[in-house]
Parts: structure tokens; C-alpha cells; sequence
């Protein structure tokens, strides 16, 4: 009251992992921030829980029937939520007016569309959701320039060079000669590779220093979730694919690391919490209390660092590869690696021929002429590879 007009924040995947860290770093800041609205897919429950906590102006579903389940419980509470359905909605609350800041926390391609409708709207777009920039790349860029947004990473590593970097971004590719992100190396760093075809979903999904999403925990496994990260740097920094270069480091404490042109090499620390990136990308460029531990550097026994081993983890190459092919390929690879997940998970692909599907796919299929350069020839893009990697997956089968 009589302060500064609080800060409105979309959060779209609010019910995700990353979606409700972030709702956890808002809560911790009330006279600071406010939620204007919030996004799921599917779980009902947790959305009415959330507007009730919030109250927000908007609560986005995919469906009618959903959003009607939602609406019939947010009036017998008496909440004043509009509840809105469709992609279309995701847009709308994304580019709104009144909104300052948009969290995009969704998981896969189907985040592309709100997070270039926030980058054209000119918000501060705080970008999880990894996905959308791998397919976008330099539309997402473009549309960012453009729109006169401001990108802010959430991903912890990129979010560790970004800490790094001075906010004048100007003087980057001056001062930057290669990226080294570092990469806990997942569940399986030590397992013997021919052994991999045995993995079950769950095993996959216990990360050993994260708890993420599903999609993200996999990918994690597989080692895929650094090479769209790979690709996401090449985007978020302007820097060449060879300059992006990957270690393992098993105690996932150095974030990230930036080697400058006079070989001085600057990291950033933390505990592994998300909430240290969410907090720095709300409110950069100052910082605000996250809830995170401090690190206690007399616990720490070692800090550790290997090679990503090709055998183990042939998907991560995949990155470099797909980035040095024709504009395009990365969306292509995507869109691969998702259905080969899902697939994954639903027992439908064994673990250690989603690499397999992804390659197979970025070799198979040809690019349409001009395809990156559009949102509609994204889209049609990633439709075609889904179906590409859908016979594939069929073909190798379990
Ligand atoms: P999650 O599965 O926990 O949550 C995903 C959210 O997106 C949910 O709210 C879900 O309702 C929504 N969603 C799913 N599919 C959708 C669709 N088709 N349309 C609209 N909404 C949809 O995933 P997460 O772990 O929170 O990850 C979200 C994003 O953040 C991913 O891109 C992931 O790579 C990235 N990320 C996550 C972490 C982490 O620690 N979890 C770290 C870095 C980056
Ligand atoms: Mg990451």
C-alpha cells in the first residue's frame, strides 16, 4: 500500500515444476509482485488450489471441458478467475497489456507460439522452456530484437553465464572466447553402456541432484537435455556451436562457466535449486531472497569433472550436428527427441534407441525451403518430423 506498483506476472505451466518454484520464490515477495495469470495442461485440482492462493486475473486450460471443470469450482468458491481455453489463450495472456513479466515454464514445442507472442508484446520473457527456443532459434531471436523484450534465462546453467556476463551486451563477443556448460553427466554416468537397453521410465526419472518434470528428467538421462541446452546457448549468447563446449561435473555446484579471451575463467556457485535462477530472473537486475540453502563450501568433498563419454551418450553430439545442418534441423531434433521420450515413457521405445530416433530422424528428413523462417513453417516443420520419428520409433520398436 503507497509502494511501487507491483510487478504482474504470467506464469504459463504453473502447475509443473518450474512453474510452481516460481510461485514459490512470488510468495515469498507479495508487496513486490502479483500472479496475473496461470497456465496447465491437466491437472485441474492444482489450478483451482493455485487461483485460490493467487487470484489471478486469468487461468488458461487446453479444452472446453476442462476449463468448464475449473470454472464450476472457482465460482463455488467465489473466486472472480476468468478461465480461458485453447492455445490461442496461452498468446493472449502471454502478450496481455497489463502484464510486465511472463514465465515461460511449459514443457516442449507447444510453448513456442506464447513465448513469441510475449517476445513481440515486448515483456520480460523469463525462459524456462527450453524447447521453444531450440525450434524457434532465430525467429525467437528475432522476435525478441524485435519486440524489444528482454530475455532472461532461467535454465540454471544459462542462467550461470548469463550472472556472468555484464548486463551491457554489447561487450560480449568481446570479451567471451567459448562457454563451458557443465552437465551432472544423469543417473546412468556410471552404468555400463550395453546395459542402458534395461532402463525403465522410473529409473530415468531419478536424477541424482534435480527434481524436474519427466520430459526434462529423461532427457537428463540420455544426456539430451545438454544438447538443447548446446543449441539454447548458441541462441541466448550469439556465439558460435564450436564455442559452446560441455563437461561433466557430477556435483551439479558450478552452474556454468564462462573461459574469457585472456583465459580467465568466471563460474557461478549455488546449491542446485531452481529457485536461484527464478529469483535473479524476476528481479534483474537487482536480487531478491529465493528460499535457496547457501552453499557450504567446508561440506563440499570434492569438485569433479570428466568427459561426456560419445558411447554412453551419442545424442549429445547431435546438438553441434544439428546446428551446423540446414536452418531448421534443430526443430527437427526436437521434435524427434519428444516423441522419442513419450514413446520412452509409455514403453513403447526401449531407452537406448531414443538417440537412435532422434538421429535417424535429423538424417532422414529434408527441410522445405524457408521453413525456419516462420511460425507457421515451424509448426508445419515439427509436424512432419513428429510423424518421421513416429515411424521410426514404430520400425525399432521395444
Ligand atoms: P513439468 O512437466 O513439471 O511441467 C510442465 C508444465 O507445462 C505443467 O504445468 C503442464 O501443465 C504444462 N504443459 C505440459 N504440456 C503442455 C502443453 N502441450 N501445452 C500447454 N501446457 C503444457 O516440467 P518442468 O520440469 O517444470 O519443465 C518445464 C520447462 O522448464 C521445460 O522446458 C524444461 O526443460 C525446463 N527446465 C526445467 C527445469 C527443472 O528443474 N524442472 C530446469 C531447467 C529447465
Ligand atoms: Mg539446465
Amino acid at each position: 500500500p503507497g509502494g511501487a506498483p507491483r510487478h504482474r506476472v504470467t506464469v504459463l505451466g504453473s502447475t509443473g515444476s518450474i512453474g510452481t518454484n516460481t510461485l514459490d520464490v512470488l510468495a515469498r515477495h507479495p508487496d513486490r509482485y502479483e500472479v496475473f495469470a496461470l497456465s496447465a495442461h491437466s491437472r485441474v485440482d492444482e489450478l483451482a488450489a493455485q487461483c485460490a492462493r493467487w487470484r489471478p486475473r486469468f487461468a488458461v486450460l487446453p479444452t472446453p471441458e476442462l476449463g468448464r471443470a475449473l470454472s464450476e469450482r472457482l465460482r463455488a468458491e467465489g473466486l472472480a478467475t476468468e478461465v480461458l481455453t485453447g492455445a490461442a489463450a496461452l498468446e493472449q495472456v502471454a502478450a496481455h497489456p497489463e502484464v510486465d513479466s511472463v514465465m515461460a515454464a511449459i514443457v516442449g514445442a507447444a510453448g513456442l507460439p506464447p513465448c513469441l507472442a510475449a517476445a513481440r508484446a515486448g515483456k520480460r520473457l523469463l525462459l524456462a522452456n527450453k524447447e521453444a527456443l531450440v525450434v524457434g532459434g532465430q525467429l525467437f531471436m528475432d522476435a525478441v530484437r524485435e519486440g524489444g523484450a528482454t530475455l532472461l534465462p532461467i535454465d540454471s546453467e544459462h542462467s550461470a553465464i548469463f550472472q556472468c556476463l555484464p548486463e551491457d551486451r554489447t561487450t560480449w563477443a568481446q570479451r567471451i572466447d567459448h562457454i563451458v556448460l557443465t552437465a551432472s553427466g544423469g543417473p546412468f554416468r556410471q552404468r555400463d553402456p550395453a546395459s542402458l537397453r534395461e532402463v525403465t521410465p522410473e529409473q530415468a526419472c531419478a536424477h541424482p541432484n534435480w527434481v524436474m518434470g519427466r520430459k526434462i528428467s529423461v532427457d537428463s538421462a540420455t544426456m539430451m537435455n545438454k544438447a538443447l541446452e548446446v543449441i539454447e546457448a548458441r541462441w541466448l549468447f550469439d556465439l558460435a556451436p564450436r564455442d559452446v563446449r560441455v563437461v561433466i561435473h557430477p556435483q551439479s555446484i558450478i552452474h556454468s562457466m564462462v573461459v574469457c579471451r585472456d583465459r580467465s575463467v568466471l563460474a557461478q556457485l549455488g546449491t542446485p535449486d531452481m529457485r536461484v535462477p527464478i529469483a535473479y530472473g524476476l528481479a534483474w537486475p537487482e536480487r531478491i531472497e529465493s528460499g535457496a540453502e547457501q552453499l557450504d563450501f567446508l561440506s563440499l568433498k570434492a569438485l569433479t569433472f570428466e568427459e561426456a563419454d560419445a558411447a554412453r551418450f551419442p545424442g549429445l553430439q547431435l546438438a553441434w550436428t544439428a546446428l551446423e545442418a540446414a536452418p531448421g534441423s534443430t526443430a527437427v531434433l526436437n521434435a524427434a527427441n519428444e516423441i522419442a521420450v513419450e514413446a520412452f515413457l509409455a514403453g513403447r521405445l526401449r531407452f537406448d534407441r531414443i538417440p537412435a530416433v532422434n538421429a535417424g530422424t535429423l538424417e532422414s528428413l529434408s527441410i522445405p525451403a524457408g521453413a525456419a523462417g516462420s511460425l507457421e513453417g515451424l509448426l508445419e516443420l515439427d509436424a512432419m518430423a513428429r510423424r518421421h520419428a513416429t515411424e521410426l520409433v514404430a520400425r525399432l520398436g521395444v
